[in-house]
Parts: C-alpha cells; sequence; structure tokens
C-alpha cells in the first residue's frame, strides 16, 4: 500500500520547538504568557489590524464575537449557509436563530443580493438580524465590497469568519480585517496550526479587551476570584501560541505551496472536461488553503465527484466533499433560508483535493495521476 496522502495535515517549520522550549524553560505553561502576547502581536502585524486575542479555538473565537455584538437569545444571525458548522454553532450556543443565506459563482460564498433578500424578509416579519457572518471558504475572499454595502445599509455589523482566510486579501487588505471582528482558526488541518487555538482580530479595542476578559473566566479586578459577569475558558496556552510565533514565520511560504498545488492541479486536468476550477476575481487573492474541483458528469460521460474519491481512496489518498450546506444538516432543519441552488450544487459536484504545504511532488503527481487514470 503506498503511503497515506492528507488532504491537509500539520506542517511545522523549525522554529516551533525553539519557542516552545522556551515556555518550558522559563516554565509559561498557561492561559497567558509572552508568547500569547508575541503571537497576538504577530497577528494583528499580519492582517494590519490594530487588535487581536489569542483564544482556545475558531469557534471560541465566534462564540465571542457575537457576545461583543450583544446577540442574545430568540435574536437572528444571518449566516452563509455553504460553510462548516463551526460557522453557525455559536449562534446556537446563544438560543439566538441562524439565518442561512445561498452562495453566488464566482467565489462560492455569501451572495449579496439573497443577503439583501434575507434581510428584507426579516424586517418584513418584525426582526432585524443582529450580525451577518460571511466565511471566506477554502481561502477565497468572500464579495467584501458588496456585502459591507447592503450591511452598512440596513446598519447591521458583519462578523468575518477567516478561519480558512488568513494570508488571503482583496486589494492587498488582509481578510478578516473588513468586519467589526474577524475570525482566525489555527486548528490542525489549517493554513497554519497551534495544535488549535484561534484568534480575533479587529479595529476595535474594547472589544478585543472584552473578549480577552471573557476567555479568562471574567475575573474583576480583586485579590479573590470576583464576578459580576458569566466567563469563559477560551484564553490559548502559552505552549500553542509559541507553535503559533514559530508557524508565523512559515507561513507566506505555506501559501506559496498551497498556491502552487492548486496551480499543479489545474495544468494536470487542463485537458479534461467537466473538471473545472474557483478563479481568483480580479483584486482577489486565495491563499488556497485547499485546492477544489467541479465535477460536472453531463461533460465527464458519467464519472461523478464520488467516483474521484473512491478511485483515489484505493490509492490510500484522502479527498473530501465541499461542506455540506447548513440549511441541508438536519441539526439546522427549522432554521430560515434564502437560497439560489448554488450552495446545494456545489456540495453535489464539488471535491476538496489533497492540499498541505507539505506536499511532495510525488504525492501531487499520485493524485494527478490518479485522477487521469478514472478519465482514461
Ligand atoms: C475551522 C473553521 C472554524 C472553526 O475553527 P476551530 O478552530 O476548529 O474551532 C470556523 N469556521 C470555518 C469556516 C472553519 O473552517
Amino acid at each position: 500500500m503506498n503511503d497515506k496522502i492528507w488532504l491537509s495535515s500539520p506542517h511545522m517549520g523549525g522554529a516551533e520547538q525553539k519557542y516552545v522550549n522556551e515556555a518550558f524553560d522559563t516554565n509559561w505553561i498557561a492561559p497567558l504568557g509572552p508568547h500569547v502576547d508575541g503571537f497576538e502581536q504577530d497577528l494583528a502585524a499580519y492582517t494590519k489590524t490594530k487588535h487581536a486575542a489569542a483564544l482556545s479555538s475558531g469557534t471560541a473565537a465566534l462564540h465571542l464575537a457575537l457576545i461583543m455584538l450583544g446577540v442574545k437569545a430568540g435574536d437572528e444571525v444571518i449566516c452563509q449557509s455553504m460553510t462548516f458548522s463551526a460557522s453557525a454553532n455559536p449562534i446556537a450556543y446563544l438560543g439566538a436563530v441562524p439565518v442561512f443565506v445561498d452562495s453566488e459563482r464566482e467565489t462560492w460564498n455569501m451572495c449579496p443580493d439573497l443577503l439583501r433578500e434575507a434581510i428584507k424578509a426579516r424586517f418584513a416579519t418584525g426582526k432585524k438580524p443582529k450580525a451577518i457572518i460571511p466565511v471566506h471558504l477554502y481561502g477565497m475572499p468572500a464579495q467584501m465590497d458588496r456585502i459591507l454595502e447592503v450591511a452598512k445599509e440596513y446598519d447591521i455589523p458583519v462578523i468575518e469568519d477567516a478561519a480558512e482566510a488568513l494570508g488571503s486579501s482583496i486589494n492587498g487588505r488582509a481578510m478578516g480585517s473588513f468586519g467589526i471582528l474577524g475570525v482566525l482558526s489555527f486548528n490542525g488541518n489549517k493554513i497554519i496550526t497551534t495544535s488549535g487555538g484561534g484568534a480575533l482580530i479587529s479595529e476595535n479595542e474594547d472589544h478585543i479587551k472584552k473578549s480577552r476578559f471573557l476567555a479568562t473566566q471574567a475575573r474583576d479586578a480583586a485579590p479573590h476570584y470576583q464576578h459580576t459577569e458569566i466567563g469563559y475558558n477560551y484564553r490559548m496556552s502559552n505552549v500553542c501560541a509559541a507553535i503559533g510565533r514559530g508557524q508565523m514565520e512559515v507561513l507566506d511560504q505555506h501559501i506559496e505551496n498551497r498556491r502552487a498545488n492548486f496551480n499543479f492541479y489545474k495544468s494536470a486536468f487542463a485537458g479534461i472536461s467537466g473538471v473545472s476550477f474557483l478563479e481568483e476575481p480580479e483584486g482577489y487573492r486565495s491563499n488556497r488553503w485547499l485546492s477544489t474541483i467541479l465535477v460536472d458528469p453531463e461533460l465527464t460521460s458519467g464519472i461523478t465527484r464520488e467516483d474521484i474519491r473512491l478511485g483515489l481512496e484505493k490509492d490510500n489518498i484522502e479527498t473530501r466533499p465541499l461542506w455540506k450546506p447548513m440549511h441541508l444538516q438536519p441539526v439546522f432543519e427549522n432554521s430560515p433560508f434564502y437560497g439560489n441552488g448554488v450552495a446545494e450544487e456545489l456540495f453535489k459536484n464539488g471535491l476538496c483535493l489533497p492540499s498541505g504545504s507539505n506536499l511532495t511532488q510525488n504525492d501531487l503527481s499520485r493524485v494527478a495521476n490518479g485522477i487521469k487514470k478514472l478519465f482514461a
């Protein structure tokens, strides 16, 4: 059996170990410490935002972001349907209701026209949505200019789920820095990892300070433990932040490698009709966290994305269908949805290919040959 090729596996650069050793040598093995401060500064500098809070996960970051915007039980929050469940779950944690919006075809992210339609429809029921959560899927930026325009028109704040898009940008401006708050993730399969972790980035110092406060059990300033608010245990540990500092040194290289994976697949499948790629709109730069293809069985003489997935699985190669939209998830079946069929079609025909920044040329060739064999 050939070695396993993973969809997206952790890729250490080298300096991580040094920073972790530093944490051990100084006995900073706590959910605060110099590496946490340093990592926050690295993130703010990289995304050109003023402030960052390092947290235990991207999900925790989203949860705190919603709390910052005052989301409470019974409120409605608009969320992209085509995404990972972690974009929507924190809405439910608060007893609020997610309202799902479908995607457009240019970026596969929240459709600004359907967003407007959804807001109008919710206003008509007497409810003003409390927040809008667009997602930059697989690293491709959503159409932020148009989404922000609609959000401004109706005076609704935007939380950007940039968990998959660290290092992506529109006209040089970092994803995560467009909304009131931006969410990042450093889970094991993301473009950089702290083994598990996340962050909030923002221009708003109050939001970031308050998030750090709530993330450390909402301890009031007192020698004893005193609390006037419900807190959370959501802070990143100094050991994880040490890994993160090392990863920041190789982030740009990871992006180059992932973009090279995408270009490799694109040229490898250039002659195959029915297999298509998502291109970057002008001014958009994707970190190409995952390389994805769409497979149109009408043009491939019947070969489906599932045929490709199962074919590659036989050669020990991991691929995965695109995210199953939230409006099709049993757990969210009672949530309102404003759609046009795009997300459903993407789910039906889309496949994520192995995309790690540590793939070898041999790995990439195995994937390409595996797919070409199916089309031979
Ligand atoms: C990974 C991810 C998250 C959650 O981040 P965790 O750090 O795993 O909690 C949220 N949204 C999207 C779109 C993600 O891909």
